[in-house]
C-alpha cells in the first residue's frame, strides 16, 4: 500500500507535482513574475499537475480562473469577509444563518486556488481548521435540533483522507436530526483522479447524501471528468453544480448553454449560477447584474428547465442569498395578467372568478 500512496500519479501526487509559486510558471503565463509573485503572498496559488496539464491544452478559459492576477491587489471595491458569514459564526468555522441548515467549513486547503472564491481571505492558509474546530462545529450541530441539512464545506472536503472525511460523515450520520448531508466540491472536475473507489465507500455509508459540484466553462469537462461523476452518480449520490458568473470566462449564453446542457448529460443538475459576491480581490471577475439576467432570458425556453439553474445573489453583509429571475409579466389587472414568453410574444392568463 505504502508504494501506492507515494505513486506521482496518485491524486496527492498530482497536488504536490503542482504549480505553487508564479516563479514556476512558463514565461508565457507569468506576464511580470515579481508582480505575480507578490499577489501569490497574499492570495496563495496552487494548480495541481492534472489541472495544470488541461489548462496547457484548453488556454484562457482555465487559465483565468487560477492564475494570479495583479489586479487582485488593487481592488479597492471588495469585502473581506463579502458575505458576512463571521458575524453569524457562533463556532469557528461554522456559519448558521439559515433556521435550518449551517456551512461547516472542515478543511482550507483546495486542489487548485480559484482567483475568484469567495473565501479568499482563508483558503491556503496555515492555521484555521483544526480537530478542535471541527469537533466544536460537531458539537454545535448535535446541540442544535433544529438543524436538518449540513452543507460540508471549505475549502475543499475532498481534500481530507477518505478516513477523516469518513469520520466526520459518520459522526454527521450519528446525530438523529441531521437528514441530509450535503459537500460541495470541485474537486470532480479540477482533479478526478481523487474519485477513488476507497472514497466512494465513505460517501454511500452517508445517505442520504447530496453532492454540489462546481464547474464554470465546458472546457472542464474531459473523459477523466466524465467517469469520475459517473462513480459519483452511481452511487447513487443525486449531483448538482454551482457555476460561478465570471467576467470573460463563461458571461455568454452560447458558453452556459454548453455548460449546462453537457453537465445534465452527466446527471448533474445545474443549482445556482451564483452572481459574483464582493471577496476582496476577485471585483476584476464580477459581471453586472443584468448579464445573469440576460442570459437566462435567452435560455430560459431554449433548453431544458432541467439544464437551468437559479441565478443566485448573495447579499453583502450577511442578507443570505436570494434568486434573481427575468420578468415575464408585463401587465397585472384585477381580471388577468399579462405574459411575454420565451420569445417575446405577448400572452394573457386570466384570473379565477
Ligand atoms: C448558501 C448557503 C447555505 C445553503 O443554502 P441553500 O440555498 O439551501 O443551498 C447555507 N448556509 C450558508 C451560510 C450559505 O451561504
Ligand atoms: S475550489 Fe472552491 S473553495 Fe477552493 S478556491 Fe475554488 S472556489 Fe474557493
Amino acid at each position: 500500500m505504502a508504494s501506492t500512496q507515494l505513486h506521482p500519479c496518485d491524486w496527492r501526487g498530482l497536488i504536490r507535482s503542482g504549480i505553487h509559486d508564479p516563479g514556476d510558471l512558463p514565461p508565457s503565463f507569468s506576464g511580470d513574475p515579481d508582480a505575480l509573485g507578490e499577489v501569490a503572498r497574499v492570495y496563495p496559488m496552487r494548480i495541481n499537475r492534472y489541472f495544470w496539464e488541461r489548462l496547457l491544452e484548453k488556454g484562457e478559459p482555465l487559465a483565468r480562473q487560477v492564475i494570479p492576477d495583479p489586479r487582485e491587489l488593487d481592488d479597492t471595491a471588495g469585502l473581506e469577509d463579502p458575505l458576512g458569514e463571521e458575524k453569524d459564526s457562533p463556532v469557528l468555522h461554522l456559519t448558521h444563518r439559515y433556521p435550518d441548515r449551517v456551512l461547516f467549513v472542515v478543511t482550507l486547503e483546495c486542489a487548485v486556488y480559484c482567483r475568484f472564491c469567495t473565501r479568499k481571505r482563508k483558503v491556503g492558509r496555515a492555521g484555521g481548521v483544526t480537530d478542535d474546530t471541527i469537533r466544536a462545529g460537531l458539537a454545535y450541530i448535535a446541540a442544535h435540533p433544529g438543524i436538518r441539512d449540513v452543507l460540508v464545506s471549505g475549502g475543499d472536503p475532498l481534500m481530507l483522507s477518505d478516513t477523516k472525511l469518513g469520520g466526520i460523515l459518520e459522526s454527521l450520520r450519528r446525530i438523529p436530526h441531521v437528514r441530509v448531508i450535503r459537500i460541495g466540491t470541485r474537486m470532480p472536475g479540477v482533479l478526478p483522479r481523487r474519485i477513488t473507489a476507497g472514497l466512494i465507500r465513505v460517501l454511500k455509508k452517508a445517505h442520504p447524501l447530496f453532492m454540489n459540484l462546481h464547474f464554470n466553462h465546458p472546457e472542464e469537462i474531459t473523459e477523466e471528468v466524465r467517469s469520475a461523476v459517473e462513480k459519483l452518480a452511481d452511487a447513487g449520490i443525486p449531483l448538482g453544480c454551482q457555476t460561478v458568473l465570471l467576467r470573460g470566462i463563461n458571461d455568454r449564453p452560447e458558453i452556459l448553454e454548453r455548460l449546462f446542457t453537457e453537465l445534465i448529460g452527466m446527471r448533474i443538475r445545474p443549482y445556482y449560477l451564483l452572481q459574483g459576491d464582493l471577496a476582496r480581490g476577485a471585483d476584476h471577475f464580477r459581471t453586472p447584474l443584468e448579464t445573469g439576467l440576460g442570459i437566462l432570458r435567452a435560455l430560459r425556453g431554449r433548453i431544458s428547465g432541467l439544464a437551468l439553474p437559479a441565478l443566485m445573489v448573495d447579499l453583502p453583509g450577511g442578507g443570505g442569498k436570494v434568486p434573481l429571475c427575468p420578468d415575464y409579466v408585463v401587465q397585472k389587472e384585477a381580471a388577468a395578467w399579462t405574459f411575454r414568453n420565451y420569445l417575446g410574444r405577448p400572452y394573457r392568463y386570466p384570473q379565477p372568478e
